[in-house]
Protein backbone atom coordinates (compact mmCIF):
# COMPACT_ATOMS: atom_id res chain seq x y z
CA UNK A 1 0.00 0.00 0.00
CA UNK A 2 1.09 3.69 -1.15
CA UNK A 3 2.32 5.38 2.14
CA UNK A 4 2.58 8.62 0.60
CA UNK A 5 0.46 11.51 2.32
CA UNK A 6 -1.52 13.36 -0.34
CA UNK A 7 -1.07 17.30 -0.18
CA UNK A 8 -4.18 19.05 -0.59
CA UNK A 9 -3.55 22.93 -1.79
CA UNK A 10 -4.46 26.04 -1.29
CA UNK A 11 -3.41 27.56 -4.53
CA UNK A 12 -2.02 26.64 -7.81
CA UNK A 13 -2.82 28.79 -11.48
CA UNK A 14 -2.43 26.09 -13.68
CA UNK A 15 -5.34 26.69 -15.73
CA UNK A 16 -4.01 30.49 -16.42
CA UNK A 17 -0.70 28.83 -17.95
CA UNK A 18 -2.73 26.43 -20.28
CA UNK A 19 -5.15 29.85 -21.44
CA UNK A 20 -2.27 31.31 -22.23
CA UNK A 21 -0.77 28.88 -24.32
CA UNK A 22 -3.01 29.80 -26.93
CA UNK A 23 -3.74 26.31 -28.55
CA UNK A 24 -6.38 24.02 -28.87
CA UNK A 25 -6.24 20.43 -26.33
CA UNK A 26 -4.22 21.81 -23.83
CA UNK A 27 -6.11 19.41 -21.49
CA UNK A 28 -4.66 17.03 -22.96
CA UNK A 29 -0.83 18.73 -22.46
CA UNK A 30 -2.46 18.81 -18.68
CA UNK A 31 -3.45 15.14 -18.77
CA UNK A 32 -0.85 13.37 -20.24
CA UNK A 33 2.01 15.81 -18.91
CA UNK A 34 4.23 18.25 -20.87
CA UNK A 35 7.02 19.21 -18.75
CA UNK A 36 6.52 22.60 -19.04
CA UNK A 37 5.04 24.85 -15.73
CA UNK A 38 4.85 23.09 -12.08
CA UNK A 39 1.70 21.63 -12.54
CA UNK A 40 -0.21 18.63 -14.53
CA UNK A 41 -1.79 15.07 -13.74
CA UNK A 42 1.24 12.89 -13.98
CA UNK A 43 3.75 15.07 -12.14
CA UNK A 44 0.68 15.44 -9.36
CA UNK A 45 0.02 11.94 -9.54
CA UNK A 46 3.74 11.50 -8.71
CA UNK A 47 4.35 13.63 -6.14
CA UNK A 48 1.03 12.65 -4.33
CA UNK A 49 -0.62 15.92 -4.31
CA UNK A 50 -4.22 15.29 -3.79
CA UNK A 51 -5.99 18.27 -5.45
CA UNK A 52 -6.33 21.53 -4.21
CA UNK A 53 -7.54 25.08 -5.20
CA UNK A 54 -7.34 26.10 -9.13
CA UNK A 55 -7.32 29.36 -9.60
CA UNK A 56 -9.41 31.09 -12.12
CA UNK A 57 -7.16 34.45 -12.36
CA UNK A 58 -7.40 37.44 -14.83
CA UNK A 59 -4.27 38.55 -16.54
CA UNK A 60 -4.22 42.52 -16.75
CA UNK A 61 -3.71 44.25 -20.48
CA UNK A 62 -1.47 46.43 -18.52
CA UNK A 63 1.28 44.59 -17.38
CA UNK A 64 3.44 44.53 -15.55
CA UNK A 65 4.88 42.24 -18.38
CA UNK A 66 7.39 40.55 -16.07
CA UNK A 67 6.54 40.84 -12.10
CA UNK A 68 9.63 39.04 -10.80
CA UNK A 69 12.15 41.21 -13.22
CA UNK A 70 10.24 44.31 -10.78
CA UNK A 71 10.93 42.35 -7.54
CA UNK A 72 14.19 42.62 -7.01
CA UNK A 73 16.55 44.79 -5.16
CA UNK A 74 16.67 45.32 -1.44
CA UNK A 75 13.16 46.82 -1.81
CA UNK A 76 10.91 47.06 -4.67
CA UNK A 77 7.34 48.34 -4.80
CA UNK A 78 5.80 47.39 -7.96
CA UNK A 79 3.08 49.76 -9.80
CA UNK A 80 -0.41 48.00 -10.08
CA UNK A 81 -2.43 47.58 -13.72
CA UNK A 82 -5.62 49.39 -13.58
CA UNK A 83 -9.23 47.48 -12.63
CA UNK A 84 -10.56 45.23 -15.16
CA UNK A 85 -14.46 45.08 -15.69
CA UNK A 86 -16.61 42.26 -15.38
CA UNK A 87 -17.36 42.41 -19.40
CA UNK A 88 -13.96 42.31 -20.42
CA UNK A 89 -13.09 39.48 -17.62
CA UNK A 90 -15.58 37.15 -18.94
CA UNK A 91 -14.86 35.25 -21.87
CA UNK A 92 -11.17 34.74 -20.48
CA UNK A 93 -13.86 33.27 -17.17
CA UNK A 94 -15.07 31.06 -19.44
CA UNK A 95 -12.37 29.87 -21.42
CA UNK A 96 -10.42 28.64 -18.29
CA UNK A 97 -13.68 27.23 -16.76
CA UNK A 98 -13.99 25.06 -19.71
CA UNK A 99 -10.32 24.18 -19.33
CA UNK A 100 -11.49 22.64 -16.00
CA UNK A 101 -14.60 21.35 -17.00
CA UNK A 102 -12.69 19.39 -20.21
CA UNK A 103 -9.70 18.24 -18.16
CA UNK A 104 -12.57 16.49 -15.63
CA UNK A 105 -14.58 15.12 -18.60
CA UNK A 106 -11.07 13.85 -20.51
CA UNK A 107 -9.17 12.27 -17.39
CA UNK A 108 -10.85 8.87 -17.44
CA UNK A 109 -12.15 9.62 -13.70
CA UNK A 110 -8.48 11.00 -12.62
CA UNK A 111 -9.20 14.09 -11.79
CA UNK A 112 -12.68 15.35 -10.01
CA UNK A 113 -14.35 18.93 -9.59
CA UNK A 114 -15.49 18.74 -6.02
CA UNK A 115 -18.15 20.38 -4.85
CA UNK A 116 -18.12 19.66 -0.88
CA UNK A 117 -15.57 18.18 1.33
CA UNK A 118 -16.77 14.82 1.04
CA UNK A 119 -16.15 14.68 -2.86
CA UNK A 120 -12.56 15.82 -1.51
CA UNK A 121 -12.30 13.19 1.38
CA UNK A 122 -13.45 10.42 -1.78
CA UNK A 123 -11.06 11.40 -4.17
CA UNK A 124 -7.62 11.82 -1.25
CA UNK A 125 -9.13 8.05 -0.70
CA UNK A 126 -8.42 7.22 -4.20
CA UNK A 127 -5.89 8.82 -5.93
CA UNK A 128 -8.21 11.43 -7.73
CA UNK A 129 -6.83 14.63 -8.07
CA UNK A 130 -9.89 16.70 -6.51
CA UNK A 131 -10.15 19.96 -7.79
CA UNK A 132 -12.15 23.29 -6.16
CA UNK A 133 -12.99 25.94 -8.97
CA UNK A 134 -11.07 29.17 -7.32
CA UNK A 135 -11.75 32.82 -8.40
CA UNK A 136 -8.64 34.79 -7.87
CA UNK A 137 -9.78 38.24 -8.11
CA UNK A 138 -13.23 38.98 -8.09
CA UNK A 139 -13.71 40.38 -11.72
CA UNK A 140 -15.76 38.40 -13.54
CA UNK A 141 -17.88 39.20 -11.36
CA UNK A 142 -20.79 42.15 -12.14
CA UNK A 143 -21.86 44.41 -9.47
CA UNK A 144 -25.68 42.25 -9.70
CA UNK A 145 -23.78 39.09 -8.85
CA UNK A 146 -25.37 37.23 -12.27
CA UNK A 147 -22.11 35.59 -13.04
CA UNK A 148 -21.54 34.51 -9.57
CA UNK A 149 -25.29 32.67 -9.57
CA UNK A 150 -24.17 30.80 -12.84
CA UNK A 151 -20.46 29.94 -11.88
CA UNK A 152 -21.57 28.54 -8.74
CA UNK A 153 -23.85 26.02 -10.71
CA UNK A 154 -20.69 25.17 -12.39
CA UNK A 155 -18.55 24.48 -9.07
CA UNK A 156 -17.51 27.96 -8.01
CA UNK A 157 -16.80 27.46 -4.46
CA UNK A 158 -13.94 30.10 -3.34
CA UNK A 159 -13.72 33.67 -4.06
CA UNK A 160 -10.85 35.99 -3.48
CA UNK A 161 -12.30 39.48 -3.30
CA UNK A 162 -9.08 40.79 -4.88
CA UNK A 163 -6.26 39.49 -6.49
CA UNK A 164 -3.55 42.77 -6.02
CA UNK A 165 -5.41 44.86 -8.53
CA UNK A 166 -8.04 46.89 -7.06
CA UNK A 167 -11.26 46.16 -9.01
CA UNK A 168 -15.35 47.00 -7.87
CA UNK A 169 -14.85 45.01 -4.39
CA UNK A 170 -11.78 46.75 -2.76
CA UNK A 171 -8.15 47.15 -2.88
CA UNK A 172 -5.50 44.65 -3.20
CA UNK A 173 -2.09 44.53 -1.45
CA UNK A 174 0.59 45.90 -3.62
CA UNK A 175 4.24 43.51 -4.45
CA UNK A 176 6.03 45.45 -2.12
CA UNK A 177 8.94 45.08 0.19
CA UNK A 178 9.54 45.62 2.78
CA UNK A 179 5.78 47.12 3.56
CA UNK A 180 3.64 46.74 6.10
CA UNK A 181 -0.27 45.19 4.64
CA UNK A 182 -1.93 48.31 5.72
CA UNK A 183 -1.49 49.90 2.13
CA UNK A 184 -4.69 51.49 1.71
CA UNK A 185 -8.74 51.33 2.02
CA UNK A 186 -10.10 47.90 2.43
CA UNK A 187 -13.28 47.14 0.69
CA UNK A 188 -16.06 48.87 -1.52
CA UNK A 189 -19.69 49.04 -0.31
CA UNK A 190 -20.50 46.46 -3.25
CA UNK A 191 -17.24 44.12 -1.90
CA UNK A 192 -19.28 44.06 1.63
CA UNK A 193 -22.33 43.18 -0.17
CA UNK A 194 -20.27 40.17 -1.98
CA UNK A 195 -19.10 39.21 1.01
CA UNK A 196 -22.69 38.94 2.95
CA UNK A 197 -23.54 36.91 -0.40
CA UNK A 198 -20.78 34.31 -0.39
CA UNK A 199 -21.69 33.91 3.62
CA UNK A 200 -25.35 33.48 2.07
CA UNK A 201 -24.12 30.91 -0.67
CA UNK A 202 -21.24 29.09 1.70
CA UNK A 203 -19.08 30.19 -1.10
CA UNK A 204 -15.28 30.10 0.43
CA UNK A 205 -13.95 34.21 0.56
CA UNK A 206 -9.96 33.94 0.47
CA UNK A 207 -8.14 36.70 2.16
CA UNK A 208 -4.69 36.13 0.52
CA UNK A 209 -4.03 39.24 -1.79
CA UNK A 210 -5.89 41.50 0.45
CA UNK A 211 -4.60 44.76 1.63
CA UNK A 212 -4.78 44.61 6.18
CA UNK A 213 -8.03 47.27 5.58
CA UNK A 214 -10.02 44.76 3.56
CA UNK A 215 -8.98 42.06 5.96
CA UNK A 216 -10.41 43.63 8.63
CA UNK A 217 -13.38 44.63 7.21
CA UNK A 218 -14.17 40.78 5.83
CA UNK A 219 -13.18 39.96 9.80
CA UNK A 220 -15.68 42.43 11.02
CA UNK A 221 -18.36 41.11 8.26
CA UNK A 222 -18.03 37.86 7.40
CA UNK A 223 -19.49 34.94 9.44
CA UNK A 224 -16.96 31.69 7.81
CA UNK A 225 -13.92 30.54 9.03
CA UNK A 226 -11.12 33.25 7.52
CA UNK A 227 -9.05 31.73 5.49
CA UNK A 228 -5.46 33.00 3.59
CA UNK A 229 -4.88 29.97 1.01
CA UNK A 230 -1.60 31.03 -0.10
CA UNK A 231 0.06 33.62 2.20
CA UNK A 232 2.92 33.77 4.61
CA UNK A 233 4.34 34.78 8.23
CA UNK A 234 5.03 38.94 7.77
CA UNK A 235 6.90 38.41 10.87
CA UNK A 236 9.58 35.50 9.17
CA UNK A 237 9.15 37.93 5.53
CA UNK A 238 8.24 41.32 5.96
CA UNK A 239 6.06 41.59 2.32
CA UNK A 240 3.15 42.78 1.97
CA UNK A 241 1.43 39.88 1.11
CA UNK A 242 2.15 38.53 3.99
CA UNK A 243 0.42 38.23 7.49
CA UNK A 244 1.14 40.01 10.48
CA UNK A 245 0.20 38.07 14.16
CA UNK A 246 -2.62 40.25 14.83
CA UNK A 247 -4.05 38.74 11.12
CA UNK A 248 -3.24 35.12 12.36
CA UNK A 249 -4.64 35.52 15.71
CA UNK A 250 -8.17 36.52 13.93
CA UNK A 251 -7.82 33.54 11.57
CA UNK A 252 -6.87 31.40 14.60
CA UNK A 253 -9.70 32.72 16.61
CA UNK A 254 -12.48 32.91 13.50
CA UNK A 255 -11.08 28.84 13.16
CA UNK A 256 -9.89 29.42 10.17
CA UNK A 257 -6.79 28.51 7.94
CA UNK A 258 -3.39 29.84 6.28
CA UNK A 259 -1.52 27.68 3.15
CA UNK A 260 1.89 28.56 3.02
CA UNK A 261 3.13 29.84 0.07
CA UNK A 262 5.89 28.23 -1.16
CA UNK A 263 6.76 31.28 -3.35
CA UNK A 264 10.71 32.55 -2.46
CA UNK A 265 9.90 36.35 -2.49
CA UNK A 266 7.47 35.65 0.18
CA UNK A 267 9.27 33.04 1.96
CA UNK A 268 13.14 34.34 2.02
CA UNK A 269 13.38 37.38 5.02
CA UNK A 270 15.27 39.05 2.59
CA UNK A 271 11.65 39.27 -0.07
CA UNK A 272 13.89 37.57 -3.08
CA UNK A 273 13.06 35.57 -6.01
CA UNK A 274 15.31 33.33 -5.95
CA UNK A 275 14.95 29.43 -6.25
CA UNK A 276 18.23 28.57 -4.36
CA UNK A 277 16.12 28.35 -1.36
CA UNK A 278 16.28 25.95 1.26
CA UNK A 279 13.44 24.63 2.79
CA UNK A 280 14.16 25.14 6.17
CA UNK A 281 13.25 29.02 5.26
CA UNK A 282 9.44 26.92 4.37
CA UNK A 283 9.74 25.19 8.31
CA UNK A 284 10.56 28.53 9.49
CA UNK A 285 7.19 29.93 8.74
CA UNK A 286 5.51 26.67 9.71
CA UNK A 287 7.60 27.20 13.14
CA UNK A 288 6.50 30.59 13.81
CA UNK A 289 2.96 29.87 12.36
CA UNK A 290 2.61 26.98 15.32
CA UNK A 291 3.40 29.34 17.70
CA UNK A 292 0.71 31.72 16.97
CA UNK A 293 -1.96 29.80 15.56
CA UNK A 294 -1.56 26.22 17.19
CA UNK A 295 -1.63 23.56 14.75
CA UNK A 296 -5.19 23.31 13.67
CA UNK A 297 -5.20 25.99 10.95
CA UNK A 298 -2.05 25.42 9.00
CA UNK A 299 -1.81 23.83 5.90
CA UNK A 300 -0.15 24.47 2.16
CA UNK A 301 -1.10 27.08 -0.62
CA UNK A 302 1.77 26.13 -3.18
CA UNK A 303 1.43 28.84 -6.00
CA UNK A 304 2.68 26.59 -8.57
CA UNK A 305 2.40 27.79 -12.25
CA UNK A 306 2.29 31.19 -10.22
CA UNK A 307 5.62 31.70 -8.77
CA UNK A 308 9.38 30.70 -8.38
CA UNK A 309 9.74 28.08 -5.83
CA UNK A 310 12.20 26.36 -3.60
CA UNK A 311 14.42 24.21 -6.02
CA UNK A 312 14.26 21.58 -3.70
CA UNK A 313 10.59 21.40 -5.05
CA UNK A 314 10.73 22.81 -7.87
CA UNK A 315 7.09 21.27 -9.24
CA UNK A 316 4.56 19.27 -7.95
CA UNK A 317 6.67 16.11 -8.50
CA UNK A 318 8.93 17.10 -5.77
CA UNK A 319 6.20 17.25 -3.05
CA UNK A 320 7.92 14.36 -1.29
CA UNK A 321 10.85 16.76 -0.37
CA UNK A 322 8.83 18.23 1.33
CA UNK A 323 7.74 15.65 3.45
CA UNK A 324 11.02 14.90 4.02
CA UNK A 325 11.85 18.38 5.19
CA UNK A 326 8.36 17.60 7.83
CA UNK A 327 9.78 14.49 8.60
CA UNK A 328 13.05 15.60 9.60
CA UNK A 329 11.72 18.47 11.36
CA UNK A 330 10.65 15.57 13.78
CA UNK A 331 6.37 15.73 13.13
CA UNK A 332 4.73 13.04 13.91
CA UNK A 333 2.67 11.19 11.22
CA UNK A 334 -0.52 12.37 12.44
CA UNK A 335 0.33 16.06 12.33
CA UNK A 336 1.82 15.92 8.93
CA UNK A 337 -1.46 14.47 7.59
CA UNK A 338 -3.25 17.30 9.43
CA UNK A 339 -0.68 20.06 7.77
CA UNK A 340 -1.13 18.15 4.32
CA UNK A 341 -4.82 17.83 3.89
CA UNK A 342 -6.64 17.29 7.29
CA UNK A 343 -6.91 21.22 8.19
CA UNK A 344 -8.37 21.85 5.02
CA UNK A 345 -10.84 19.28 4.72
CA UNK A 346 -12.14 20.10 8.06
CA UNK A 347 -12.38 24.31 7.33
CA UNK A 348 -13.97 23.59 4.44
CA UNK A 349 -16.32 21.80 5.78
CA UNK A 350 -16.93 24.43 8.27
CA UNK A 351 -17.08 27.01 5.69
CA UNK A 352 -19.36 25.20 2.98
CA UNK A 353 -21.63 22.89 5.64
CA UNK A 354 -20.83 19.62 4.15
ZN1 LIG B 1 -1.88 34.79 -5.69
Amino acid sequence: MDSTIPIFDGHNDVLLRLLDKHSPAVEQLFLTGENEGQLDLPRALKGGFGGGMFAIFISSEDGPDDLDELMRGESYDVALPRMITAEKALPATLAMTAILLRIERQSGGRFKICRNAKEIRTCLASSVVGAVMHMEGAEPIDADFNSLEALYEVGLRSIGLVWSRPNIFGHGVPFRFPSTPDTGPGLTALGKDLVKVCNERRIMVDLSHLNEQGFWDVARLSNAPLIATHSNAHAICPHARNLTDAQLAAIRDSGGMIGINFATCFLRPDGQIDTDTGLDVLIRHLDHLIQQVGVDCIGFGSDFDGAKVPEAIRDVSGLGNLREALRARGFSEALMRQFCYENWIKVLERTWGS
